[in-house]
């Protein structure tokens, strides 16, 4: 997509008179060039991001180079202030593929990033307009142009089809398959959020992103000693991986169950207690399951998605629901909250339905724990403590033990 040019070589900058006399009369001169209000870069063994959000869209321009390893990116109109400088010291050592980044001033009016490499990387960069708290970002994905193949996660491979959009049409393919009698039950747990996406944030700023992937590997090391279950996350780490693709992880392991892991939030902090949602083709319970599936929905604009991505899963492959999937993910549900309401008080006696992009797999019974209400103080404590994290995992891996005597095939 790059195009390699010289280093020292200044990109020419079309009809910037032009816009400098429009802000000049309007907003003054000053206000013209962008602002960077915040640098943020979250490695992880899949891919790095660097986010960099600023008070204006970003114009840039990025090429690729070699001997050694590198990545240039010059940003038009922009100074280098004291937080874009921070950026050289947010690099990790165990960051699998940066070396360095430095940030200089090239010109009065353009500052160049420098980001040395570690290995060979397919960079894919995008602008994201401003959402939620989030004002304009640029974002930078490194991805390993070659991967090295060290288990059999399908997680790369599966980004990789996002990002040139052929998610939805591989997915289509995948026939679900005509299992052995006693093949092993394969059990995806998925772990809300992540990476530039940290779910709700608690009064004493917990984030959800953090709680619900300690609950996940706890509920995880449960069912790895259940006899005859197999487990796997849609993420073990802090990072951020869209909606459509935690159900493509799903499917392309053939998973028997999928479950959303996820803490609430609402405006009044007295409102608490755990819920456990399933997916409903017709519309929501209640206007607040409906106003939740819209906010979880939202997850990929705020943790971020190019708009070269696949869209939700289209209505070709949600036709293809079948009323089984649907009727055990609430059996599923119905356990798993029989469960839950021996560990907290329950925020609604039943199981809630709403349209969950996250639960959309056409052949998976799916489910989505509300755990707890994060922003409620009380329940926010709870939801930080070792005991509460292992009382909730094992409620979900009983609950899933229950539903398994029950199931209809
Ligand atoms: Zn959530």
């Amino acid at each position: 997509m790059s195009k390699t040019f010289s280093p020292t070589k200044r990109f020419l900058i079309k009809g910037i008179m032009a816009t400098c006399l429009l802000s000049v009369t309007r907003v003054g001169f000053a206000a013209s060039m962008a602002q960077i209000i915040a640098v943020r870069v979250w490695p992880s063994s899949t891919y790095t991001r660097i986010t960099l959000e600023s008070n204006a869209k970003l114009n840039y321009k990025h090429a690729k180079l070699h001997n050694p390893d590198r990545i240039v990116i010059d940003i038009d109109n922009l100074n280098l202030n004291p937080t874009l400088k921070t950026i050289s010291t947010k690099v990790l050592s165990r960051d699998p593929f940066i070396k360095s980044i430095r940030a200089l001033q090239l010109d009065p009016k353009t500052v160049r990033l420098m980001i040395e490499l570690k290995q060979g990387i397919d960079p894919n960069t995008f602008t994201l307009p401003p959402i939620a708290e989030f004002k304009h970002r640029l974002v930078v994905d490194l991805y390993p142009s070659k991967p090295t193949v060290t288990d059999d996660d399908p997680l790369l491979a599966l980004l990789e089809e996002y990002q040139k959009g052929e998610l939805n049409k591989k997915q289509s393919q995948i026939k679900s398959s005509n299992k052995k009698k006693n093949s092993p039950i394969i059990v995806m747990l998925d772990p809300g959020h992540g990476g530039e996406d940290p779910g709700a944030i608690g009064y004493k700023k917990t984030r959800e992103k953090d709680i619900v992937l300690q609950i996940a590997r706890r509920t995880y090391n449960l069912l790895k000693k259940e006899p005859n279950v197999k487990a796997y996350m849609t993420r073990k780490e802090d990072v951020f991986i869209p909606l459509n693709v935690r159900v493509a992880k799903a499917r392309s392991l053939h998973a028997d169950l999928f479950i959303s892991i996820h803490a609430d939030a609402f405006a009044n902090r007295s409102v608490k207690g755990s819920s456990v949602f399933a997916l409903s083709t017709r519309g929501a319970s209640s206007s607040a399951a409906s106003y939740l599936a819209q906010t979880q929905n939202d997850a990929d604009q705020i943790g971020g998605v190019s708009r070269s991505g696949d869209k939700y899963l289209d209505n070709t492959i949600l036709d293809l629901v079948q009323k089984t999937t649907l009727s055990n993910g609430v059996l599923l549900g119905t356990a798993i909250l029989n469960r839950m309401k021996k560990v907290n008080k329950l925020h609604k006696p039943s199981i809630e339905k709403a349209g969950f992009a996250v639960l959309k797999a056409p052949d998976i019974p799916s489910v989505l724990v509300e755990t707890a209400f994060i922003s409620n103080i009380n329940e926010e404590q709870k939801l930080k403590t070792a005991s509460f994290q292992n009382q909730v995992s094992k409620a979900i891996v009983d609950g899933i033990k229950d539903y398994l005597k029950r199931r209809k095939n």
